[in-house]
């Protein structure tokens, strides 16, 4: 089984990308953060969510940005990529070609049929290299220097706009929002912020011991 966690380290390209919503009005903020920079990112949206708010996933389609495939519920044992995906295009008019399973546990796709139908709906499982830990808020400061930290030619940093609980939707991701203006200021000093396919992606062959 094959799966990315970063693009090439010869290319100064690196990728935002964006897990659990689509969460208004946070997802929106973003939206605008991101056109004010003139920045394309990457967003691994819920099918529960998307049902929910189809008219922000249009949005986020029209800007401009990479629309990704993050199972329907963000339940480990039913991922619900394929209900996700059908919900995608129906939204959207065209299909994903990227996948993030819920956590990033890909050990769950070892089981045969879960890998045949990521196989068969022909998505790339994509990672991440860059965790600053947004989704556990440990301050606006912290998630800024962990990514400006971490960050190097190829890299894939994963932040939340949402969360998989409503209960925690509002709240989450306010730490990373207000760090993200300065985030992609000083990204955008030293590398291309791109979608990820604009990346030369690294294929990684994942076995049991790997992550
Ligand atoms: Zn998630």
């Amino acid at each position: 089984m094959i799966y990315y966690r970063h693009g090439s380290r010869d290319e100064n390209k690196i990728a935002l990308t964006f897990d659990d919503g689509p969460n208004p009005p946070i997802t929106l903020e973003i939206l605008d953060i991101l056109d004010d920079y003139d920045v394309k990112a990457n967003f691994f949206v819920l099918g529960k969510w998307v049902k929910n708010h189809p008219a922000v996933l249009r949005d986020m389609y029209k800007r401009g940005h990479l629309i990704g495939n993050h199972g329907y519920g963000h339940d480990i044992n039913n991922q619900g990529f394929e209900a996700n995906q059908e919900i995608i295009f129906n939204t959207i008019g065209e299909q994903p070609l990227f996948c993030r399973p819920p956590y990033c546990y890909l050990e769950a796709l070892k089981v045969a049929s879960h890998c045949e139908l990521v196989t068969s709906l022909k998505l790339k499982l994509i990672t991440f290299d860059v965790d600053p830990d947004d989704n556990h808020m440990p301050g606006s400061d912290v998630i800024f220097k962990k990514v400006i930290g971490a960050c190097q030619n190829g890299s894939i940093i994963d932040l939340h706009d949402s969360s998989e609980k409503p209960e925690e939707q509002a709240s989450r991701p306010l730490e990373m929002l207000e760090a993200l203006p300065l985030i992609i200021k000083s990204l955008k000093e030293k590398f291309e912020i791109v979608r990820l396919d604009q990346m030369s992606l690294v294929p990684i062959e994942f076995k049991e011991d790997s992550l």
